[in-house]
């Protein structure tokens, strides 16, 4: 449900009662799937048992599958297929297709996969349009193997050579492209060993990542060496409040992005997606009210952001009314322009009018309010 942005006497939008809640006051969202299981080549790997051990040792049980298939996902209906695979984590050996990265821009010059889905409920979910069959969570036992492969990816990559105000980054691979890594951290450790690995690599590098999680802690203390820039994807409270559900408070994001950049993280904004809601420019300003408050003070910030407005396909769209029948997200075609992308695939974007006026009011308020803050593309 909506909630109305709370407003002082004056009519003026108050940050008061938000800005009390920055503050890391309630246990950060953490996920307990209900059913996990591991496969025999998982098992195998020394990151597939720790996962196991570490499952385990949150009184979760885990089941060992006979063979490297996974099965019993599939219900009755297809809601009931959607609510046991969402509540489903297994711990898999990568495809061989996934240890061959993949280019990523603009985000970044590759993508890394630790995990693939997202436990999360979001009603626009873009993993609806980029991953097959029931939205089961996998986990990605050979950490090891996958981490060590980076390396022969040094040096290439076309977003940050290419462009002259992220060069010094080095090579960017991005670890959040199929799914949300805060989710799913305090069950692998997949992440805090990705971070470790770029903290100790003597190289340029960057390792980055988006998440609508708020459970950091565990990241505060690591070597990052500064070579991790973590995001925290943000949207302003009608969104959060009526299209995530299952992820961290808005509140509890911005908190976090604070504790990361304290602890000298460089840090980011995702803002995505944006949408032209009514009132936008009042909720969206509300949103770049708390950021400015949450990284006030921090020193030597480093902080970015992308900014990405709302999208579907054809097939993105018919997945999530499929899992979301009641959605009240727009999603019609007649309201949308058509962008074709390079493999002819359409997608549904605002028409080029709505675009610009959104473009324009985003890049010129994060410059007032955000001034040290680098936008590094729009889409
Ligand atoms: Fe999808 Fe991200 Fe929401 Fe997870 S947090 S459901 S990956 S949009």
């Amino acid at each position: 449900r909506d909630q109305p942005l709370p407003h002082s006497a004056s009519g003026e939008v108050s940050l008061e009662r938000d800005l009390s809640d920055l503050a890391p006051r309630r246990p950060a969202r953490r996920w307990l799937p209900r059913r996990v299981v591991v496969t025999p080549a998982a098992l195998e790997e020394p990151h597939g048992a720790g996962v196991v051990e570490r499952v385990e040792s949150l009184g979760i049980e885990v089941e060992r599958l006979r063979s490297n298939r996974l099965t019993g996902v599939r219900g009755e209906t297809d809601r009931e297929t959607y609510a046991r695979a969402k509540s489903t984590m297994a711990i898999v050996v990568s495809p061989p297709s996934r240890r061959r990265l993949q280019p990523i821009a603009p985000s970044a010059d590759w993508r890394v996969d630790l995990a693939e889905g997202c436990p999360a409920h979001c009603q626009y979910c873009y993993l609806a349009g980029s991953l097959s069959g029931p939205p089961v969570t996998r986990v990605y036992a050979d950490l090891d193997a996958i981490l060590d492969g980076l390396a022969d990816y040094l040096g290439t990559g076309a977003v940050t050579s290419r462009s002259g105000a992220r060069a010094h980054e080095g090579t960017t691979f991005e670890a959040s492209c199929y799914t949300d890594p805060l989710a799913l951290d305090h069950l692998t450790g997949s992440w805090q060993r990705a971070v470790e690995h770029f903290g100790a690599w003597d190289a340029p590098v960057q390792l980055r990542w988006t998440t609508k999680f708020d459970d950091v802690a565990p990241f505060l203390g690591l070597d990052h060496a500064g070579r991790t820039r973590v995001r925290l994807s943000v949207n302003c409270l009608p969104v959060t409040r009526r299209w995530e559900g299952g992820t961290s408070p808005l509140e509890a994001r911005l908190a976090a992005l604070r504790r990361l950049a304290l602890a000298g993280y460089p840090v980011g904004l995702t803002i995505a997606p944006i949408m032209p809601l009514d009132g936008w420019t009042e909720h969206y300003g509300h949103l770049l009210d708390l950021v400015e408050e949450a990284v006030r003070h921090v020193p030597d910030l480093d902080l970015t952001a992308e900014l990405i407005t709302h999208r579907f396909t054809a097939s993105s769209r018919e997945v999530l009314l499929g899992w979301y029948p009641r959605t009240t997200l727009e999603m019609d075609e007649a309201r949308r322009a058509a962008k074709r992308g390079k493999f002819g695939n359409v997608k549904h974007v605002y028409p080029q009018e709505v675009m610009a006026e959104l473009r324009t009011w985003f890049e010129t308020r994060i410059g007032e309010r955000l001034p040290s803050c680098r936008v590094l593309y729009w889409t």
